[in-house]
């Protein structure tokens, strides 16, 4: 096989560098085994970071559908075939009783645009609220909705004016912090949405994630979620809860990011984990709301929820629910957490380690108290673990966040040689 330095050339000629991949010298990967990826040489890493993976890399299952299906048939979503049905009722089964419709597209800024479309037509107001430092895709709509500058530094700029930023509801790092930073944070939403009213362009949207995956796995402070539904709701707005990324077991204690915040939201968007690596997503809602769009026309998408992407939805359902992956990413989700824990113990560049199951967050800082963010540090040590065969990259405005969302089949055995390794690139770093 041709040096890897050698592809990279011919891509940097052929392919677009707008589409970024991480290292100055990537790994140049061939294959995949559960949480393992293995390089040209027939190197092993550990993947840390493949939150579209969840069933673990070549599972047999995903494999023999995708082949079945393929010599079966294989078309235009236009025509009618059983598997559509069948991966609609499956996501609906596991959504409260309010929703009842689903929209199969390609991929999450897909499912992101459609939501912020129907949502726009049903609240029949354009304008549209979302959080500081996140991402939900790269559409028209879903970039100007899409705030994180380390995905676009001029992401302000570019922003159209019906979008109107909320801070980031950060405990850690946030303008509020602490246990009532929930309430403070939605206090402030709520004078903005009053403001904006009184400006005449009431907010009709309210999109975030019920974790904030972009800034890190950041929490979303207890009582958000609901008090800004609340006002959303009462302004005459719909909520969009973008599960692109925490969605489907990744948390291990809920199936979706926002049953852990008592508010039900109108519309949900999914992708990444609903095709494990194969382009799926989905709309789920409510039928009063796409009924909205009924008068533009149809909404239609040739691929989306083809034979082949529908029926790859139903196995990875069927694999999740059969491996209890949902249970492995809480239990060896929690090992792992209580040993990144430990090692902050040890470490005084840990400064806090966020989120839950797998769907965690490493935050490297110079200083507890100012909070000092350790970029060039992050950096470092990402590239250290890579020489020492661990997938693991920054997340975050400040490049200072460690991301850890491996696979949902992730061992324990992994998760121990993950912190090991961790442990020794801080250690080499002091
Ligand atoms: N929403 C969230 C929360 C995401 O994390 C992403 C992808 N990182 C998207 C939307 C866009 O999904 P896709 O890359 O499948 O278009």
């Amino acid at each position: 096989a041709a040096p890897s330095t050698d592809l990279l050339s011919r891509r940097s000629r052929s392919y677009s560098p707008i589409q970024g991949h991480y290292y100055a010298e990537p790994p140049r990967i061939e294959r995949g085994w559960r949480e393992h990826l293995i390089d040209v040489d027939g190197r092993h890493y550990l993947d840390m970071v493949n939150n579209v993976t969840v069933l673990g890399h070549g599972h047999p299952a995903v494999a023999r559908t995708a082949e079945r299906q393929w010599r079966l048939l294989n078309t235009n979503s236009r025509f009618h075939y059983a598997s559509v049905a069948e991966l609609s009722e499956r996501l609906l089964a596991t959504l409260p009783d309010s929703f009842d419709t689903v929209l199969l597209v390609n991929s999450g800024t897909e499912a992101v645009d459609l939501a912020l479309r129907l949502a726009r037509a049903f609240s029949g107001r354009p304008d549209v609220a979302c959080v500081a430092e996140s991402y939900h895709g790269w559409s028209l709509a879903a970039d100007a909705v899409s705030t994180s500058t380390s995905d676009n530094p001029r992401a302000a700029e570019t922003r159209p004016p019906w979008v109107h930023v909320l801070d980031a509801p950060n405990a850690y790092r946030g303008v509020h912090r602490g246990d009532d930073a929930g309430t403070a944070y939605a206090d402030d939403a709520r004078e903005r949405f009053d403001a904006l009213r009184a400006a005449g362009t009431p907010i009709g949207t309210f999109i975030a994630e019920p974790r904030n995956g972009n800034a890190g796995g950041i929490a979303v402070p207890p009582g958000y979620l609901a008090a800004v539904t609340e006002a959303v709701r009462a302004g005459g707005g719909v909520t969009i809860s973008d599960e692109v990324q925490v969605g489907y077991g990744r948390q291990g204690s809920v199936f979706w990011g926002f049953e852990d915040h008592g508010v039900v939201p109108d519309i949900v968007t999914v992708a990444k984990a609903m095709g494990n690596g194969h382009p799926l997503g989905a709309v789920i809602t409510r039928s009063d709301i796409v009924a909205a769009l009924a008068d533009q026309g149809t909404v239609f998408s040739s691929s989306g929820g083809s034979t082949l992407s529908s029926r790859i939805g139903v196995t990875v359902l069927d694999v999740l629910r059969d491996e209890d992956l949902q249970g492995n990413a809480l239990r060896t989700g929690g090992r792992l957490r209580d040993a990144l824990v430990a090692l902050a113990e040890r470490h005084p560049l840990v400064g806090t380690v966020h989120g839950q199951g797998l769907y965690l967050g490493v935050e490297l800082v110079r200083d507890h108290d100012t909070l000092e963010p350790a970029t060039e540090e992050t950096r470092l040590i990402c590239d250290r673990m890579l020489d020492l065969g661990v997938i693991v990259q920054p997340t975050g405005d400040r490049g200072n966040v460690l991301k850890v969302k491996p696979p949902l089949c992730f061992s324990e055995a992994s998760a121990d040689v993950f912190v090991s390794t961790l442990d020794r690139a801080l250690t080499e770093l002091r």
